[in-house]
């Protein structure tokens, strides 16, 4: 008889454990919400004796469950799903390393990341670099790592992380050392990386996070031993499970599948009483924010463009207008990133609003992120954007009011036509996301107030005062079509051998991070090694974008 073991896995859950999303025919919400994502993990569990249940991270911001708690009523649910680990993700980070630490201690939970950097913070008291499970007398060792992307993140200091992919390396040995039979990684590095991980180690299985990627067909890639390393990944938002079984006779996979809990009719009772209780403490402290009303809408907001030649998004401009708007000032900008939900035709609660732009986490009212108006020079929202835009190809880096920009995809640098005076002061509206950006990139920020409104409370006024909800993409970005020679590494001289950048130019050249801040000067024949990552290098004025 086959021994087999059941590995259920979700990722990116960020807090959305109530129903949300469209309205139905039958006044339902689209997005069913964990109280049928119980019921089928339940059963599961009760037909596979032996099983494990990962998280691969991002339980944390998106709904208000993680606001009115700080990520212990996440926890909480996570327990009662009866998850065996749960990995580190970026967003634990929100509302700080503190609240994360605070959490974690009161659940009593500990999460798993190998390559979190050693910090005096308590917060390393609560983080296992990996957990070994038994199941019939073999062992299961499931390695955590959390992505290296924020490591400048204003919330995550003083918190950092290393090189993934070398600590994997490391921590291969050590599981051969202690016998392991079975070697996963809970990793929440995104799809991509997740695929350089597989091929530079030789672990059995990599349950991925951080992309909200849907994996249907298991990914496999070749791996270091010339074996089969598989990779996994289950969406997000508790929208689908995912099932693996586990032949541990064999140590081989039988069967993967992403099962969806939209056609799922079943529902968990205990589920429905826990959400009932939650959802009191929600509405003590920030109202009745699924049931009330707004304000109806005839027509949908969409959150992406619906223009042709646009490249503005309807959430976006709706956002920026009131962040603009709501603080009196001048220009707006809402990074594009963090626009997540539509509004939906019929009515709108605080709920949906929130879950147009739910990131950030404000200390004080425990909103989502607080809006700063940064006072600067028209010339240096030419650098702002520049500089940002060229890490980012041809999505817009952020949505805007107040103005109108123009770049040209893939190029970095090329923001042209925006229909500011570059000599005029400007009071710009943005996130606390802005705020560290402009900081990073702009010295001559002349000041910054710190105003008394969220995104959430600016984008909920503005909706309750505003007659015409009529929002669609008016061409507030656009692309710049032009000639411009786009493949600017001809022009750059240097080769990439095993991570070693080689440079072979007389001049000089600068490799920036993904964040834009510079981390070496390149001489000739000099050699600088990087880690996996996103990296520029600019010399002169060619500029080149390296993905290791
Ligand atoms: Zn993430």
């Amino acid at each position: 008889m086959i021994d087999t073991l059941l590995i259920l896995h979700l990722n990116d859950s960020h807090s959305r454990i109530f129903p949300f999303g469209p309205w139905t025919n039958d006044n339902k919400r689209f997005y069913p919400s964990v109280i049928r994502f119980a019921y089928i993990t339940d059963s599961l569990k009760s037909l596979y004796p032996k099983h494990l249940f990962f998280h691969a991270g991002d339980y944390s911001s998106g709904d208000f469950p993680f606001n009115t708690s700080v990520g212990k009523i996440d926890l909480k649910i996570l327990k009662l799903l009866g998850v065996s680990a749960i990995a580190l993700g970026n967003h634990e980070f929100d509302a700080g390393p503190d609240s994360l630490y605070n959490a974690l201690l009161s659940e009593n939970i500990y999460l798993l990341s190998a390559n979190m950097d050693t910090t005096s913070h308590p917060l390393k008291t609560r983080i296992r670099p990996y957990e070994i499970f038994n199941i019939s007398s073999k062992k299961i060792c499931v390695l955590g790592l959390t992505t290296t992307e924020f490591n400048d993140n204003p919330y995550q200091k003083p918190i950092k992380f290393k090189d993934p992919i070398q600590i994997a390396q490391i921590y291969q040995d050590t599981f051969n050392n202690l016998n392991c039979y079975l070697k996963i990684i809970l990793s929440h590095l995104g799809a991509y990386v997740d695929t350089l991980l597989a091929k530079s180690t030789n672990y059995h299985l990599i349950i991925g996070g951080h992309s909200h990627t849907r994996i249907d067909t298991i990914w496999k890639v070749k791996n270091s031993n010339n074996d089969t390393t598989y990779i996994v990944q289950a969406y997000e938002h508790f929208k689908v499970v995912g099932k693996i079984l586990w032949n541990l006779t064999n140590n081989k996979l039988i069967d993967y599948k992403l099962i969806d809990v939209l056609n799922s009719p079943n529902i968990s009772q205990y589920m429905i009483d826990t959400l009932n209780n939650i959802k009191s403490q929600i509405y003590a402290r920030f109202g009745n924010v699924y049931d009330d009303s707004i304000k109806s809408l005839d027509n949908p907001i969409s959150n992406s463009p619906d223009s042709i030649g646009c490249l503005d998004i309807p959430t976006g401009n709706l956002v920026a207008d009131a962040m603009r708007f709501q603080t009196n000032a001048d220009l707006a900008v809402i990074e594009t990133d963090v626009l997540v939900y539509p509004l939906y035709k019929g009515k709108v609660t605080s709920d949906d609003i929130f879950q147009v732009m739910p990131y950030g986490f404000d200390n004080q009212n425990a909103y989502n992120s607080r809006i700063y108006k940064i006072t600067m020079k028209g010339s240096d929202m030419y650098n702002v954007l520049g500089f940002a835009q060229l890490i980012r190809g041809s999505v817009p880096i952020v949505q805007v009011s107040g103005f109108r920009y123009q770049f040209t995809p893939n190029v970095p640098m090329e923001v042209s036509d925006i229909s500011i005076d570059t000599s005029q002061i400007y009071k710009v509206a943005g996130s606390i996301y802005t705020l560290y950006v402009s900081s990073l990139l702009t010295p001559n920020i002349i000041s910054v107030e710190t105003t008394n409104l969220n995104v959430f409370q600016a984008l909920k006024n503005y909706i309750l005062n505003s007659n015409n909800l009529n929002y669609h993409s008016e061409c507030r970005i656009k692309y710049k079509t032009t000639n411009y020679n786009e493949n600017y590494k001809e022009f750059l001289k240097f080769e990439i051998k095993n991570n070693m950048l080689i440079w072979k130019d007389k001049r000089v050249a600068s490799i920036y991070n993904i964040s834009g801040r510079k981390i070496y000067n390149l001489k000739e024949n000099e050699v600088y090694k990087l880690k996996s990552g996103i990296y520029i290098i600019k010399s002169g004025k060619k500029i080149y974008k390296i993905l290791i």
